[in-house]
């Protein structure tokens, strides 16, 4: 799946968990980091179950107790938190005149950092929104002069600095003659190890990145632009995206550089999709491999003859399957809104069986579904905002299309 629609799917669950409420302060949130035992976390709940035993108003406490005793149901069926840990909402959601006690288990797109276990009359969200205000791409940073290096990387908002370089090249100064010109030589040898030393290891840092967008290079004097135009970082070479000046190489330098560079980064993000978007237009003008429609997609895609799909954010619609309960007869449709097609189908007649006894199987959101039907023929699916001119303009084309590998 690709990250545009990971963070689309996380986005649309985030929404669907603020509606929920309960009536008293009863609905848990649980944020267990990847490294936490999970015994230890049971040992927590059991804790927090027995104090829920104080609670003054026998319904809160009843409606507490249960929803730690449904976690810790869920917690025995799981060795170990999983990569980027895990969220568990918990609690009797009053919806409707009605109360039901729902429980959802939830892995993050990104790792959580700190053990958190809240009650409240609703879920606690705010982690998971952090995670949504950044860009997921990573990217890496390296400041140089001939003095030291610093490496690190750049993820959303987050800054790490993995390396620092110290090198051991002595500094000029004149001594005239012969051993001068031999102490120059030793000195720019001194200097190609040095630059060697760096480029290993960042070399080496930079391919570990999962996701690697592009490397921004600073530093304050001709050494940054030398390393880069010598080829010292081989093939990275190609993904250095610029260089920049910054007064310091350590980490104060690694500061300077994300600030200026931060133009550069949205830039390139929004970029990628205004190339899409005008490929895509540019395909359908000279009628190319472009196509688009919901139809169409859908069926090139199970064709398995294309490469990226693009779905506008605003492309707000659901794949639902309905079924008769009667004889089986089951469809497909993609509609907007849920709560309009429940009515509609309760007095409809089941074409088969000619009885009103059609009802909503199951639903996804549109995108979800055909991320998954794209997964199985290897086409992608891209997620076009509507923050750029390129964005509205393919919302205003309908919203959904897709780029072909060849013309059916
Ligand atoms: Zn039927």
């Amino acid at each position: 799946m690709s990250d545009s629609v990971k963070l689309y799917l996380f986005k649309k669950h985030l929404e669907f968990l603020e509606r929920k409420t309960g009536k008293g302060t009863e609905l848990i949130s649980l944020y267990i980091p990847p490294e936490r035992n999970i015994a230890d976390v049971m040992n927590y709940l059991k804790e927090e179950y027995s104090q829920a035993g104080n609670i003054k108003s026998p319904r809160t406490r009843k409606n507490v107790q249960s929803a730690i005793v449904s976690i810790m149901q869920r917690l025995k069926l799981i060795n170990k938190p999983p990569k980027n840990g895990l969220v568990i909402f918990a609690g009797t959601i009053a919806e409707n005149n009605k109360e039901k006690l729902e429980i959802y288990l939830l892995e993050p797109i990104d790792k959580i950092n700190s053990f958190i276990y809240r009650c409240d009359s609703k879920f606690f969200l705010e982690p998971l929104k952090q995670m949504l205000t950044y860009k997921r791409d990573a990217y890496g940073l390296l400041v140089i002069d001939r003095g030291e290096a610093t490496i690190a990387i750049l993820k959303g908002k987050n800054i790490s600095i993995v390396k620092h370089i110290e090198s051991n090249v002595p500094r000029k100064h004149g001594k005239g003659g012969q051993s001068q010109r031999r102490f120059e030589r030793l000195i720019e040898q001194a200097a190609h190890e040095y630059f060697k030393r760096v480029a290993e290891k960042a070399k080496e840092i930079f391919n570990s990145i999962e996701n690697l967008k592009g490397i921004i290079i600073g530093g304050p004097g001709p050494t940054k632009e030398f390393f880069v135009k010598e080829g010292y970082l081989g093939e990275l070479t190609k993904k250095v995206l610029d260089v920049v000046d910054t007064s310091y190489t350590d980490e104060y330098g690694i500061r300077e550089l994300v600030d200026k560079a931060e133009k550069i980064l949205k830039e390139e993000e929004i970029n990628k999709e205004k190339r899409l978007v005008r490929k895509f237009l540019e395909e359908v003008v000279k009628d190319g491999l472009a196509i688009y429609g919901e139809k169409e997609v859908r069926n090139a895609i199970e064709n398995g003859c294309v490469d990226i799909v693009l779905i506008s954010e605003k492309y707000e619609k659901y794949r639902v399957k309905i079924s008769c309960r009667n004889c089986g007869y089951e469809y497909f449709e993609t509609i907007e809104d849920i709560k309009k097609l429940e009515k509609e189908i309760a007095g409809k007649r089941c074409i088969k069986c000619q009885n009103t006894t059609l009802e909503i199987e199951d639903y996804k959101t549109l995108i979800e579904e055909l991320s998954e039907l794209s997964e199985k023929t290897g086409a992608k699916v891209e997620i076009i905002s509507t923050e750029t001119d390129e964005g509205m303009q393919f919302l205003a084309f309908g919203g959904i299309g897709a780029l072909l590998r060849y013309k059916i």
